[in-house]
């Protein structure tokens, strides 16, 4: 191992160059004058992939993959909206960058390609190194990180894959999401779960049945790449407008299920007209009140007044934006609305007799299971199904007559911005905050889901016979050749390691045949077909799982004990490892209970949006003035949960 001795000691070391470790860069940057005066520090940014973009973003990757967010909406530079202890530093988002710049187009009005945002961080990069004070020291290393030496000494280092031991006394850990090893069951293929990848998806031959599980964001990315980009192209009808697929051959035939049956909602293609009220039910104030009475429970105490908060978005901007679909006063609706429960028969009387039509009712518990209804279909019943599903959704999303929708997906953010709030500041009891996690995963399901035009095509496909629906509720199962006997596939699938215990045991014949007649099935409990094929594809990306991660930095510093796993009470109130870092007041906790006083974690996020005060901008500006403080002799600092 041979040591950097070209630096100077006081350094930090960020590990990945992704959005997350450039903006800790950027806000380190812009804090140091302030913190550092004219001191020499030297800062090492980690990745094997280009800083900026990196692997997520990467530049090379396929132009058919595209961001889920508005292009005019995010930006990585933090503007005055930001209140963070540290300067604003002001800058284009990525939809004014690209026009400016001629970098890319932006696809369904509104999303730039993953690579195209990939130049964007990039660009974000050199701007941040060009503009970087004289004393500070950028040094990029393009190697991945494997261990950390003497951690937490002064003299602590980085080593890297290349053998290079980096010193550096702080680390910031900013790995994003990162890969979880799985299981293969024997004669079978299992792809993901993971981020949609080229190359693995080329072990699909064409034309080859695929068993899918997960109809989400990830699904959406494998679709593109195992359709178009196998040379299949969609067309819109001059007719009628729709969206049609003219398939090259080479597609394989995807059989797509999930928990719900259906993809997420696509993203709106339009905005509020009216501005949306403040909560009013499921406040700060409200949910302390809650959590202070003995017996509190999330489902029963806290849920409802979230959906409270939903409904009265929706007729909110209903009444403001379409008072002529309504038939009273929207002050005279609100007073009396304000007193029922959202499933109280009195709120559906009081909606029926002011709301004429009732495409404009607001249910939220069909939006939120849209095929709850539905009981032993055929399979191509349930096709129609979900076309009509996803049609209806479709419109809905793009039709500015239907802005109360975005109203709800709006509330869906407040909401979940008081309970991030109690949660970040420790009120929320662990209980509760799983129950809230649980909950809340209804708010990707509504708001998370992928630009309008991806369920067009999805359509399209379903109509071609490319993609076919396997129901709500759909189980994967691993049928090791023996007729009548399966099993759940999991992550940790026990019948991969019966499979392969058996044929490593005695390479018979007979182990040969059932591993060549094994397949997995796919089947719903509401429709009456199952679907079997040898490969598997799991689109969705794994849950975090740190006794199984991939990531050899992360297994090396649990291995070790310098980090360790957080736990959380499960439903029965015991505790149960999560899969995640365990932390303290920002830093990773170690084996023995101790927190890492100079290591900062700094998990994946969304990208913050422009002219709001993102907690994105203000944790990286916390982690760096934390960082620049310790360098200047003050010891190690805490940060917010909530990095
Ligand atoms: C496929 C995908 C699509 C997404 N789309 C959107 C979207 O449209 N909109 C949105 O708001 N959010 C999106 N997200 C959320 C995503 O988390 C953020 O957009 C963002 O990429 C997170 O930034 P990050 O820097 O934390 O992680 P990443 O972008 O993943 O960067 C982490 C970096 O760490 C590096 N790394 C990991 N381990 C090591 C190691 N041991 N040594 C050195 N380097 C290491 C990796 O190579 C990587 O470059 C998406 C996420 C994924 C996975």
């Amino acid at each position: 191992m041979n040591e950097d001795r070209s630096v100077p000691r006081a350094a930090v070391c960020i590990i990945g160059a992704g959005p997350r470790g450039t903006s800790v860069l950027e806000r380190i940057a812009a804090n140091a004058p302030e913190i550092l005066g004219d001191r020499e520090f030297a800062i090492h940014l980690v990745d094997p992939f280009p800083p900026g973009s990196g692997r997520t973003w990467r530049t090379t990757q396929s132009e058919l993959l595209w961001m889920n967010s508005a292009a005019e909406q995010v930006t990585m530079f933090p503007g005055t909206s930001v209140r963070c202890a540290g300067p604003a530093r002001p800058g284009p988002t990525t939809g004014r960058w690209l026009r400016e710049s001629g970098r890319g187009p932006l696809h369904d009005d509104r999303y730039a390609s993953r690579p195209a945002q990939g130049r964007y961080l990039q660009e974000f990069f050199h701007l941040v190194r060009a503009r970087l004070p004289p004393n500070l020291r950028l040094h990029v290393h393009r190697a991945t990180a494997v261990d950390v030496r003497h951690p937490g000494a002064a003299h602590q280092c980085v080593v890297l894959d290349g053998g290079l031991a980096v010193p550096a006394p702080q680390l910031v850990l900013a790995q994003g999401h990162t890969d979880v090893e799985t299981d293969r069951p024997h004669g079978l293929v299992r792809i993901g779960p993971a981020r949609a990848d080229e190359a693995e998806l080329g072990r699909i031959p064409d034309g080859a049945p695929v068993v899918v599980r997960g109809l989400g964001l990830v699904f959406v990315d494998c679709l593109l790449l195992l359709t178009e980009g196998r040379g299949g192209r969609f067309a819109r009808s001059r007719h009628d407008g729709r969206l049609h697929y003219r398939p090259s051959g080479r597609e394989p035939l995807l059989y797509a299920g999930s928990r719900r049956g259906v993809p997420p909602y696509p993203k709106p293609a339009h905005d509020l007209t009216a501005p949306a009220p403040p909560p009013r039910h499921l406040t700060a104030a409200a949910c302390r009140a809650l959590l202070r009475r003995p017996g509190f429970d999330f489902d029963r105490d806290v849920w409802p007044l979230a959906l409270q908060e939903l409904c009265r978005a929706y007729y909110h901007e209903l009444f403001t934006a379409h008072p002529e679909r309504t038939r009273m006063d929207r002050a005279a609706f609100a007073a009396q609305y304000e007193h029922f429960a959202w499933h109280d028969d009195r709120a559906a009387k009081l909606v029926r007799a002011a709301v004429p039509d009732p495409d404009d009712h607001f249910d939220p518990d069909h939006l939120t299971d849209p095929l709850a209804g539905l009981r032993r279909v055929g399979p191509l019943a349930l096709q129609q199904r979900v076309r009509a599903h996803l049609r209806d959704s479709v419109r809905r999303r793009r039709d500015p007559r239907h802005s109360a929708h975005v109203a709800v997906v709006r509330a869906l953010g407040t909401v979940g911005g008081v309970l991030g709030e109690l949660y970040n500041g420790g009120e929320l009891p662990p209980a509760a905050a799983a129950a809230a996690l649980r909950r809340f995963s209804v708010g990707a399901f509504l708001s998370s889901g992928p630009p309008p035009l991806r369920m067009e095509q999805l359509i399209a496909l379903s109509e071609a016979g490319v993609v076919t629906f396997t129901g709500p509720g759909t189980t994967v199962t691993a049928e090791a050749g023996h007729a009548g006997v399966a099993h759940d596939v999991d992550d940790h699938t026990e019948v991969a390691h019966d499979v392969d215990a058996r044929a490593g045991e005695a390479r018979t014949a007979a182990a040969h045949a059932a591993a060549a007649r094994a397949v997995f099935r796919a089947s719903s409990p509401r429709v009456r077909a199952s679907y079997t094929a040898r490969i598997l594809l799991d689109a969705r990306l794994p849950d975090p799982d740190l006794a199984r991660t991939a990531d050899p930095l992360l297994r090396r510093l649990l291995t070790a004990g310098h980090i360790s796993e957080e736990t959380a009470p499960d439903a029965s109130g015991r505790p149960r490892a999560t899969g995640a870092v365990r932390v303290r007041d920002g830093h990773p906790v170690d084996a023995a209970g101790r927190a890492q006083g100079t290591w900062y974690l700094a998990g994946p996020e969304q990208f913050p949006h422009a002219d709001t005060d993102a907690g994105f901008f203000r944790r990286n500006d916390e982690i760096a003035r934390a960082v620049l403080r310790h360098a200047a002799g003050g010891g190690p600092r805490r940060v917010s949960r909530g990095s």
